[in-house]
C-alpha cells in the first residue's frame, strides 16, 4: 500500500532538509516529471514545499490536522502497527472493512482510518457518530496466536493506548482530566470522548482466532456541544472543547499506535492484565466510588474495586460479596449520571 506520494513525503519529512530531484528519481526509480506530479498534488493538500533550483525539494510545513493514507503513513514511526494503512474519507465502519481485509489476508498490524463512518458501530449493536472532519476513527488488524478467551482484555489494552495518547497530547492544558470508564471507554472531563469496539473472528474450524479488529472513534475537533445529535449532547464532548486546542488527528494516531505497541508486549508477556494494571487503574473512573451496573440480568450498585488481572471489574456489594463483572454486555455508570 505505500505509494510514490507516501515515499516521497516521508523521505522529505525524514531529511528536513532540501532533498534534490535527482535523489529522489534514484531513490524510487522515477522519472523528473512523476516527482514533480507528486510534489504539486503534495501542495495542493495544503503542504508547504519549498523547491529551490540546484537544492532540490524541503517540506517546509504541513497542512495542519490532515488525514490521508500519504499523510497518516508518512508519519508512522512504529515497528508493525500500521504497517499497512487504508484510509477513507468516507466508509461504513473501519471494523466492517478491517474484517474484509483479514478475510483478504492483510497482515497482522494493518490499520483503516476514514474521516467519516456513515455506519459507526458500538457495543451491543448500537450506533457510533462520526462528522466529517472532526473524528479520530480507526481499527486495527490484529492475528494473535493466545487462545480466544483472552482477547476481551484487549479491548482494555487498547483504552489504555489512547489514554495514555491523549494524555501526552494534552500536557499542559489544565484541568483537562482524562480517565477510562470501564472497560474502555475514554472520558475527558466526565463526558465520553472515546468509544471502542472489538469483534473477533475464529478459524472455519473454531478452535483458534483468526483475526480480531479493535476499532476505536474519538471525539477530537468538534468545536461545540451543538455538532453532536441531541440524545448524546449531555455525555459527550471532543477534545477540542474540553482544552480550546486543535488536535492534528495523523499525530493522535501515531501516539496511539506506539503506545499500543509498547503495552501489547506487556500484555503478551504474562497474556493478561497483570503487568498493564496498574497503569490502566490509574486512569481508571470511579474507582473507591459507588458504580452503577447495568447488567441486562438486573441493574445493581457496589463500590469500584478496581480490575483483577483478567481485566474484569470487581465491584463490592453493599452485602459485602465481591463481584467479578465481564465486559461482554454490561455497562457502568456512576451513582447520578455517566460517570
Ligand atoms: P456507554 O453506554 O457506557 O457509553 P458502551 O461501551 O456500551 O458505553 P459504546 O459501544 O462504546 O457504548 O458506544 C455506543 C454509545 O456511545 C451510543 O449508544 C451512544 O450513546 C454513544 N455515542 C455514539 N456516538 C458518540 C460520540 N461520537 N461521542 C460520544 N458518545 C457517542
Amino acid at each position: 500500500m505505500r505509494t510514490d506520494k507516501t515515499d516521497i513525503l516521508t523521505m522529505l519529512r525524514n531529511s528536513g532538509d532540501y532533498v534534490s530531484g535527482q535523489q529522489l528519481c534514484d531513490r524510487f526509480g522515477v522519472t523528473r516529471t512523476a516527482i514533480w506530479k507528486v510534489i504539486n498534488q503534495l501542495k495542493e493538500e495544503g503542504y508547504r514545499i519549498e523547491s529551490v533550483s540546484g537544492r532540490g525539494y524541503r517540506l517546509a510545513e504541513g497542512p495542519g490536522d490532515f488525514l490521508s493514507q500519504s499523510e497518516i503513513a508518512s508519519r508512522l514511526t512504529t515497528k508493525w502497527a500500521g504497517c499497512k494503512v487504508y484510509y477513507y474519507d468516507e466508509t461504513g465502519s473501519t471494523n466492517n472493512d478491517a474484517k474484509r481485509l483479514g478475510e483478504e489476508g492483510a497482515p497482522h498490524g494493518t490499520v483503516v482510518v476514514a474521516d467519516v463512518q456513515n455506519a459507526g458501530k458500538g457495543r451491543r449493536g448500537r450506533g457510533w457518530q462520526t462528522l466529517s472532519g472532526t473524528a479520530l476513527s480507526f481499527t486495527i488488524l490484529l492475528r494473535p496466536e493466545f487462545a480466544p478467551d483472552k482477547a476481551s482484555m484487549i479491548t482494555l489494552v487498547m483504552a489504555l493506548s489512547v489514554a495514555e495518547a491523549v494524555e501526552s497530547v494534552l500536557e499542559g492544558a489544565q484541568d483537562a482530566v482524562t480517565t477510562i470508564k470501564w472497560p474502555n471507554d475514554i472520558v475527558l472531563n466526565k463526558k465520553k470522548i472515546c468509544g471502542m469496539l472489538t469483534e473477533m473472528t475464529m478459524t472455519p474450524e473454531m478452535d483458534e482466532i483468526q483475526y480480531i479488529v479493535v476499532g476505536a472513534g474519538t471525539n477530537v475537533n468538534n468545536a461545540s456541544p451543538e455538532e453532536f445529535q441531541e440524545e448524546i449532547r449531555k455525555t459527550a464532548t471532543s477534545l477540542r472543547i474540553e482544552t480550546g486546542r486543535q488536535i492534528d488527528r495523523a499525530d493522535l494516531l501515531e501516539r496511539i499506535l506506539l503506545r499500543f505497541e509498547d503495552n501489547y508486549d506487556v500484555f503478551l508477556e504474562t497474556l493478561d492484565m497483570s503487568g498493564l494494571r496498574e497503569a490502566y487503574q490509574k486512569h481508571l473512573q470511579g474507582i473507591g466510588g459507588v458504580v452503577r451496573v447495568l447488567d441486562p440480568a438486573g441493574e445493581y450498585t457496589g463500590i469500584s474495586r478496581g480490575i483483577n488481572e483478567r481485566g474484569e471489574l470487581l465491584v463490592e456489594k453493599e452485602d459485602g460479596e465481591v463481584v467479578r463483572v465481564y465486559a461482554g454486555e454490561v455497562s457502568v455508570r456512576g451513582l447520578y449520571g455517566y460517570v
